[in-house]
């Protein structure tokens, strides 16, 4: 039997160890976290991501745990729409709808869906040869080899340090972003939706349990100092209705603040010998398009799927990085904080016919694996 080790256990690695499973491959993962709690609060899975856990076979139990997308927009700090997009006619285009979901929920799933004993928690990797040999730390150093080493180690990735020792690896964007949760589920409803200001932007996505995911993201140099929750309502609890009530119903300890980072300089080949790069560690991207778990997930069911690593360099490269570019050209629209491109970019969003701003949305999620035959 093929033997595969997977680097990390995060959405992308357990992925990519559950489809390698269903074709057939005995694989291992080496996870450096004691426990197999994730970090991080909200998810949206677009149709992408959606039609990569049909493949696995999780589509229906990450439906079951998380909350369609009933559609939303963008917005202006004062509450006007700037685009809006109906979920059920952007369901019907793509044939499934988003799902926004806990990430400890998804994780749950995915775990799950392998026997136990798979993952081996409270292993460090620290090195990787392109041989298939991996180096780690687990009550001691310890080495393994396989027909396969996937690389799923996040944006830090050890394996790409090892085996790419030239690539500069990641670089601050700029950018400050937290993420929160309300404590108790939302009396009412609330829309999916994203609301721009100057060089500021705020989003709030809906979860299953009712409970609602927000973010916030600003142009800064480097993390805010003090209370994570204060830094945030001192900045956008006067913008428009239901921010501030969001914000006052969030549980101060669990808001996370991240100086976020990406892959700026794009991977000549995500293949070394026998080890492959999935994920962030191969294209971290910015969160803008929130494609960055639903490209990790493709990745996950084109490895699985490839007859060749060699196969799979060609198919993922050049579109894991296109949607990486795309999500930076987001951000710098979505943060922009000089007024007269604030102005002309609102006035260009309300201008988008319907069709238009449906399609454009649409671009990066309408995506099909190809089918997981044992
Ligand atoms: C603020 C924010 C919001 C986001 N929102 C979205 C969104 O709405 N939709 C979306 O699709 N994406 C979103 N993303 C991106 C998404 O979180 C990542 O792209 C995704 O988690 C990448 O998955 P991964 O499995 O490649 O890496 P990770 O989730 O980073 O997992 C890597 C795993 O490897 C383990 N590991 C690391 N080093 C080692 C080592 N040396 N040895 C062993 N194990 C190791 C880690 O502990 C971890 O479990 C967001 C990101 C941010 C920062």
């Amino acid at each position: 039997m093929r033997t595969a080790i997977v680097v990390g256990g995060g959405i992308g690695g357990l992925g990519a160890a559950i489809g390698l499973r269903l074709r057939g491959w005995e694989v291992t993962v080496l996870e450096r976290r004691a426990s197999t709690a994730p970090a991080g609060i909200g998810l949206v899975l677009q149709a992408n991501g959606m039609r990569c856990l049909d493949a696995l076979g999780l589509g229906d139990a990450v439906r079951a745990g998380g909350r369609p997308d009933a559609g939303g927009g963008t917005r202006t700090a004062d509450g006007r729409w700037l685009a809006r997009v109906d979920g059920d006619i952007m369901g019907d285009l793509l044939g499934t709808t988003a799902v926004g979901i806990h990430r400890a929920t998804l994780h749950r799933i995915l775990l799950d869906a392998l026997p136990p004993g798979t993952v081996h928690s409270g292993a460090t990797v620290t090195g990787a040869t392109a041989d298939g040999t991996v180096t780690y730390l687990s009550g001691g150093e310890q080495t393994r080899r396989a027909d396969l080493v996937v690389g799923a180690d996040g944006i830090n990735s050890a394996v790409r340090t090892a085996l790419w020792p030239r690539h500069p690896g990641p670089v601050r964007v700029g950018v400050v972003g937290w993420r929160g949760v309300t404590r108790d589920p939302w009396p009412g409803d609330i829309e999916v939706a994203i609301s721009w200001g100057r060089g500021e932007e705020f989003g709030v996505v809906p979860l299953l349990d009712g409970r609602v995911y927000w973010f916030a993201a600003i142009n800064a140099p480097g993390l805010v100092p003090g209370d994570p929750l204060d830094a945030v309502r001192e900045r956008f609890g006067h913008w428009h209705d239901p921010i501030p009530a969001v914000l006052a119903a969030t549980d101060p300890a669990g808001v996370l603040q991240d100086d976020l980072r990406c892959l700026d300089v794009p991977l000549p080949t995500f293949v070394r010998g026998n080890v492959a790069l999935l994920g962030d560690a191969a294209h971290a991207m910015t969160p803008n398009l929130g494609q960055g778990a639903n490209q990790a997930l493709e990745d996950a069911v084109v490895l699985a799927a490839a007859g060749s690593l060699a196969g799979y360099d060609r198919e993922r490269r050049p579109r894991s990085q296109r949607v990486a570019r795309a999500s930076r050209r987001i951000g710098w629209m979505s943060r922009t904080a000089n007024p007269v491109t604030v102005a002309a970019r609102n006035t260009l969003m309300r201008v988008i016919p319907p069709r238009a701003a449906l399609r454009s949305m649409a671009r990066y999620a309408d995506w099909t694996p190809p089918p997981l035959e044992p």
